[in-house]
């Protein structure tokens, strides 16, 4: 019955959660003359269109001299990076990779796909992102890597994991596909403080839904690592170092100029994108007063792209029953952790009843550029007014 609720109102939402035909139609005229362009070129795979695409999002992280590999989606983006590092010898089947219990499951279907071996440590309940006091713990003689997600949009670094990094020697791959743009509250390995070029590589989605998103499937690995960046080029390729000749057993995991093209336009517009979804998690912070709803706390962790402004409820159900009655969409990032789903029978016995209270209560109000400031104020007093049963 509620479910039902929520369906039926699904097209008829006064504040939907994301309208991403609205989203894209704020580039309309220049996604047209991308499109024009491309189909005119002849080039359909690849092309200088990724390459201009590659070149803008090291611009737009602030790294212009990084190297930067477009792929066809962030999951290959984050495949890519732990096969190349196997074909460099950084690491090997059963390895493990140290991973947050509370992400989206891409992060660990990247992990056990590469015949890597995927621990969990919980999340800091505040930050909801991995705590970063806890990955000391969980290393063992067999881990080679770290992967860090910067989870709803905001950063997961510190002192304390790069320490941990240092001491082991081992490799940090970032997951970024939610916090293009976002800053750490430390230097990364590289000296610059932006998410995705902090570690020794960071991945990138450009899924629709992202802060910037193409309109089909895209993704990115940013690297300074030279022998990693050749590795990679050569693995999204079928392996070929040059046409016909196959140096590594790779994949066909390349990025269309369509796609390249769209991305390339959007990522000068990062900053206003990132600062209008601040400023509606701004209002949120400022408005949302109800102690039934937790609001995400922010304390010196960095500046959040709020790739999700996600709150806390105990009858969520119920929360979000009310909330789609009085016309706000809500969403749920994420409702199954990753080691509670069927594809992973054997993780479902494990226990990280941090992450799994987040996957009982959280909750996505919208936040996209769709929403204005003064839906905000309104969904804020439409949740102040919630009273728990
Ligand atoms: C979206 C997402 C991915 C995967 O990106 P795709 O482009 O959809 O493959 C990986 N990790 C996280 C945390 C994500 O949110």
């Amino acid at each position: 019955m509620a479910n039902l609720l929520r369906q039926q109102d699904a097209m008829g939402y006064r504040y939907p959660f994301l309208d991403l035909s609205k989203v894209n139609n704020m580039y309309i005229g220049r996604i047209k003359e991308a499109a024009e362009r491309v189909i005119c070129s002849g080039r359909y795979v690849g092309g200088h269109e990724v390459e201009a695409m590659e070149r803008a999002l090291a611009v737009a992280c602030g790294v212009p001299d990084a190297y930067v590999v477009g792929v066809s989606s962030g999951l290959d983006a984050l495949r890519l990076a732990l096969r190349s590092y196997m074909h460099l010898g950084r690491l090997a089947p059963g390895d493990e990779v140290i991973v947050p219990a509370n992400t989206y499951i891409a992060t660990v279907l990247a992990v056990t796909d590469c015949g890597l071996v995927p621990v969990m440590v919980e999340p800091d309940v505040l930050t909801m992102n991995i705590d970063t006091s806890l990955i000391e713990g969980a290393v063992t003689p067999r881990t080679r890597a770290v992967m860090p997600v910067h989870l709803y949009g905001r950063v997961v670094w510190d002192g304390m994991l790069m320490d941990t990094v240092r001491r082991h020697n081992l490799l940090v791959i970032e997951d970024n596909a939610q916090a293009i743009g976002a800053t750490a509250p430390v230097a990364g390995f590289n000296g610059s403080h932006i998410s995705g070029t902090l570690g020794h590589a960071g991945a990138f989605s450009f899924y629709p839904t992202k802060n910037v998103g193409a309109m089909g499937e895209a993704g990115a690995v940013l690297t300074f690592d030279t022998q990693l960046a050749e590795t990679l080029r050569a693995m999204r390729n079928y392996g070929q170092s040059r046409q016909y000749h196959n140096e590594l057993q790779g994949y066909n995991c390349r990025l269309d100029p369509l796609q390249a093209a769209i991305v390339a336009l959007k990522l000068p517009e990062l900053e206003f994108e990132n600062s209008s979804r601040r400023a509606i998690a701004g209002v949120y912070d400022c408005m949302i007063d109800n102690p039934y709803v937790s609001k995400p706390i922010y304390d010196g962790t960095g500046i959040s792209v709020w790739h999700q402004y996600v709150v806390r409820v105990k009858d969520r159900d119920r929360f979000r029953d009310y909330m789609a009655g009085n016309g706000v969409e809500t969403a749920v990032h994420y409702p199954v952790p990753p080691h509670k789903q069927a594809c992973y029978p054997d993780m479902n016995i494990l226990e990280f009843p941090v992450a799994e209270n987040i996957a009982r209560e959280c909750v996505s109000l919208p936040v996209s550029r769709c929403t204005t400031l003064s839906d905000a104020e309104d969904i804020s007093m439409i949740i102040n007014k919630y009273r728990h049963g």
